[in-house]
């Protein structure tokens, strides 16, 4: 009946910069099964680690919906087109 008193047992389980490291191959969808239960459980204890797979798997998202769809739009070549037509051809007098 010896129970701990420190505040550790409020903490997730698992550690920080451990559920960082496997945060990448979640991500990639290379971590086996136990392990991601293993991260899912600590970043649903660990704000600072959710807001980190958050913003990693957002920004995976990001860029991997840019990479699928065209990397240059059409506007914006269209708009660098037009400010190279619009610039006068200043230096070429002589
Ligand atoms: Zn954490």
């Amino acid at each position: 009946m010896n129970q701990p008193a420190s505040s550790d047992a409020e903490k997730a389980p698992g550690d920080c910069s451990e559920t960082l490291q496997e945060l990448q191959l979640f991500l990639d969808g290379e971590l086996p099964e136990g392990e991601r239960a293993h991260v899912l459980a600590h970043i649903e204890a660990c704000l600072e680690c959710y807001q980190a797979f958050d913003f990693h798997a957002e920004l995976k998202q990001i860029i991997a919906i840019k990479c699928r769809n065209d990397p240059m739009p059409g506007d914006l070549i269209g708009r660098i087109r037009q400010c190279l037509d619009d610039e006068p051809a200043e230096g070429a007098t002589e």
